[in-house]
């Protein structure tokens, strides 16, 4: 399947069976906001435990805070977010009106993308039934000229953008002709810089409200929590505070699904260090993340480390763990060695110390910080797009089942009673009532047996359980299994220990 096309398949996919619906749909949408369904906030819960107990549980120097999302507005003064958080803005001389110049441009981009879905629907109403869609798309000079003037275009503002050159932004917009989409003008003054953060307001009367910003990293509410945490909780360098929450960035290009999003979610971690020693916990955290990804079996080909070579004015080394999502490699998590810089600003803004007190050595000093930070729904998006799969059976028929590493599944078991009567459904129930103080488990008896496995392979729920009339006789069951569509009797008894051991966090994690 092409790339493209498996990536909608995993959007319609993930709305089709309540793992992800977009914000206020019934509305038309928010852009770049999206809603966790019923499915969907158990795979995220579940993936954020598998991240908290392995950083919090596993590492007896780290401990968890769940600061606020709203800060001090000082924060985002020393983190440097209010000066150097940018994307680029456009005015229309004439008509006054305020545009995002990129979002300009990529209008414009959409217009040859839809030029070019002109010409196929013309050429699938010529040729009929012997339309081929992918042939006509790579030999149709026009349609290959219209996506590559796309191409071209959008990879000429990204490059601008990334070398912060606007003057280019808006020549490009000039030369483009792109007029101002209310007016027709094409007046327009230079790109200026546009801070992602969301503003909102303190307090109750216009004039005392205080200007708050909606916080775009979750990592600033550790640092300034640093003492408070060291000293609460007696820790000795080296030691870590995680903390997972919502992050808000108002993004420039925000039209891959739940990859960028303009509310979404970190798992953050920041370790702090004696000055020094930043480049070996730098090490053991690139490594430690790694196999963490990699106990999930989602492919040890599917990751692999993008080092920077630029890096950010605060960042003594930088490096990014890539994921193979539908649309190629692409940033999943980053670590980064931060030096001081963090505590140092927000000692200097704040004019309180941030320092650790070296009873060896009778010294205070500024620790040097390695963190890791990675996004939960692309930590999501990752897991799901691996998973779904489309299968063909050995008898020519196809199933699209959701092969989540069983851990991670939203629902660990479907009971069945085999038929709606003889007192099988009673048995079902019974079995549920036992298992759900453990797991969460769903019954459903509409259907014949083969469609209801179908669903919940398409669900992703790793054990389909059916009781039948021999149970009735020798208290047994038919255990079912996704992946290997593999059918065994056991007794009712033994259902626990099967859910267990497919789920136990040390078998994973270790
Ligand atoms: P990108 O280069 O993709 O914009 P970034 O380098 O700005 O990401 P960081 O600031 O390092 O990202 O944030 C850490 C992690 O948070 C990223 O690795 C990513 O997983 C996640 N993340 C960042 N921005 C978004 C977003 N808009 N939507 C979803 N996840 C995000």
């Amino acid at each position: 399947m092409a790339n493209e096309d498996l990536f909608k398949k995993v959007i319609s996919h993930a709305k089709e069976y309540g793992y992800i619906f977009q914000s206020s749909e019934i509305y038309d949408g928010l852009s770049a906001v999206y809603d966790y369904a019923q499915n969907g906030v158990e795979l995220k819960k579940n993936i954020r435990e598998y991240w908290w107990r392995s950083i919090v549980f596993m590492h007896q120097n780290i401990v968890g805070i769940d600061a606020a999302i709203l800060m001090h507005p000082t924060t985002w003064k020393a983190s440097g977010h209010i000066d150097a958080f940018n994307d680029p803005l456009i005015d229309n001389k004439d008509s006054k009106k305020r545009y995002r110049a990129d979002v300009l441009i990529e209008d414009y981009c959409e217009k040859l993308n839809i030029k070019a879905q002109k010409e196929i629907i013309k050429a699938k109403k010529r040729f009929g039934e012997s339309f081929n869609e992918e042939e006509f798309v790579s030999t149709n000079s026009r349609v290959i000229k219209y996506k590559s003037q796309q191409k071209e275009i959008l990879e000429r503002m990204a490059r601008s953008l990334e070398n912060e050159d606007l003057a280019d932004v808006k020549l490009l917009i000039e030369e483009l002709g792109i007029a101002d989409p209310l007016s027709g003008s094409k007046n327009w003054t230079g790109v200026k810089q546009f801070n992602l953060m969301f503003g909102t307001k303190l307090g109750a009367s216009a004039e005392s409200a205080m200007d708050l910003y909606l916080r775009p990293e979750t990592a600033q509410g550790i640092f300034v929590n640093f003492l408070n945490v060291q000293k609460t909780g007696r820790m000795k360098i080296p030691f870590g505070i995680a903390q997972t929450g919502k992050a808000f960035r108002n993004e420039i290009v925000a039209r891959q699904f739940i990859f960028r999003m303009r509310e979404f979610e970190q798992m953050e971690m920041q370790f702090f260090v004696k000055p020094g020693e930043e480049m070996k916990w730098y090490e053991y955290w690139k490594e430690t993340r790694l196999n963490w990804h990699l106990s999930l079996g989602l492919g040890e080909e599917n990751y692999r480390f993008h080092d920077h070579e630029k890096m950010a004015h605060y960042a003594n080394a930088a490096t990014d763990i890539e994921f193979n999502f539908p649309f190629g490699f692409k940033e999943l998590e980053g670590i980064h060695s931060r030096t001081d810089f963090d505590l140092k600003a927000h000692e200097e803004y704040s004019g309180k110390k941030l320092q650790f007190f070296d009873h060896e050595t009778n010294k205070n000093y500024t620790p040097y910080v390695v963190e890791t930070s990675i996004g939960l729904d692309r930590m999501f998006l990752a897991i799901f797009s691996n998973s779904l799969k489309t299968e063909v059976l050995e008898d020519g028929s196809s199933r699209v089942v959701l092969k989540l590493p069983e851990i991670l599944a939203p629902i660990k078991a479907a009971v069945f009673p085999l038929v709606k009567k003889d007192g099988l459904p009673e048995i079902a129930r019974q079995i549920i009532e036992e298992l759900k103080w453990e797991y969460n488990v769903v019954y459903d008896e509409k259907d014949a047996v083969g469609k209801r496995y179908r669903r919940q392979d398409a669900v992703g729920t790793p054990f389909c359980i059916t009781v039948d009339h021999q149970t009735k006789e020798d208290n047994t069951v038919t255990i079912r299994h996704r992946d290997t569509m593999r059918q065994e009797r056991i007794a009712i008894s033994e259902i626990s220990n099967q859910l267990k051991n497919a789920t136990s966090f040390k078998a994973w994690l270790s």
